[in-house]
């Protein structure tokens, strides 16, 4: 498969704690030829608990910066056909992706289970494959049998020198053999329709753009910090500040990381009618100056010499 510029190969692994759901995402991004990015999500992890871990690879480190959660996955890995009955697998999933299960379920159950049509299905008995060869029902390795044959995106060689990476001694030829043997195995069930990267990530907003969710935050978005009659709007906490904020807005990239970092909530910033959060300044009334939002700052394409914030002594900056 063909890799966009401007596109992030977005993986969820759902497994349950003990499957190895989080090796699964390490190996993927190991394997991946270019900047890449795996976590997990525990909760209150256990032996057999619901996990998940995410894995995003692109072409460009920029696309990948941010550590959310995978919210539209393009590929869902389910390690345990049981979790469909848990979790919703599917959840931000759009029409023509995927989903790649560990099952002995026929394709008509699990549809009846997911509910969705609009969806590319694979299955393999990964269990099966890793208990006849790993000895134990451990299918992390498995399941990338899986989406190596589905996706395209990653060569065997890729993966088998990720295991290589990952395991030592008899493992690592025992968990490429449980690899290929899904590969091989693995039974496709497509739908016909073709996946469009940019209309999935656009169903949702970014995790940047979501409004934080208490009383008043659209008016801190814009004023900056909250003013509250005889409180913050009397207090001027920035007055000593050493340095202010100067913004570039050529240079934004809209990231939001410098309004989820000001300790202060300084970075003002305002909604369009998409919904999108757009930087707009700081509020040099409570600034004080710390330049964390220009240490955060990536600018246009990474460089640092472009970041849309800066800390400019205070004499420089007059305007609020
Ligand atoms: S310099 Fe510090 S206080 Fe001022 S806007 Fe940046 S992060 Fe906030
Ligand atoms: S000013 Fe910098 S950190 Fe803030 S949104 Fe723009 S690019 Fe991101």
């Amino acid at each position: 498969m063909a890799l966009a510029e401007d596109e992030v190969i977005q993986v969820r692994i759902h497994a349950r704690g003990g499957q190895g759901g989080v090796t699964a995402g390490q190996l993927l991004v190991q394997a991946w030829d270019g900047p890449a990015k795996c976590f997990p999500k525990f909760g209150a992890e256990r032996q057999g608990s619901p996990t998940e871990a995410f894995a995003q690879m692109s072409k460009d480190k920029d696309l990948i910066r941010t550590n959310a959660q995978v919210y539209t996955p393009r590929y869902v890995l389910v390690l345990d056909d049981t979790l469909l009955f848990d979790v919703c697998v599917t959840s931000g999933l759009s029409a023509g992706g995927w989903v790649i299960l560990n099952t002995t379920k026929s394709f008509d159950e699990i549809k009846k289970v997911i509910g969705r049509s609009d969806l590319n299905y694979a299955k393999v008995d990964a269990t099966g494959i890793a208990l006849e060869i790993l000895g134990r029902p451990i299918t992390n390795t498995a399941i990338l049998g899986a989406f190596i044959k589905v996706s395209g995106i990653l060569s065997l060689a890729a993966i088998e020198r990720a295991i290589k990476q990952q395991f030592r001694g008899a493992l690592v030829e025992s968990n490429i053999n449980v690899v290929k043997a899904v590969f091989d195995k693995v039974e496709i069930a497509k739908c016909d329709i073709a996946y469009n990267y940019q209309k999935a990530q656009g169903e949702k907003l970014k995790w940047s753009h979501i409004e934080p969710n208490y009383p008043g935050a659209d008016d801190i978005a814009l004023a900056g910090v909250w003013y509250v009659p005889g409180g913050s709007a009397k207090v001027q906490t920035g007055t000593w500040g050493v340095y202010k904020i100067k913004f570039l807005k050529e240079n934004c990239i809209n990231c939001q990381a410098c309004y989820f970092s000001c300790p202060d909530m300084c970075i003002k910033r305002e909604k369009d009618d998409k919904g999108i959060w757009h930087i707009v300044g700081s509020d040099h009334i409570h600034c004080k100056g710390c330049r964390i939002c220009a240490e955060v700052c990536p600018g246009k394409k990474g460089n640092k010499a472009r970041v849309a914030v800066m800390g400019v002594p205070t004499e420089e900056v007059t305007t609020v």
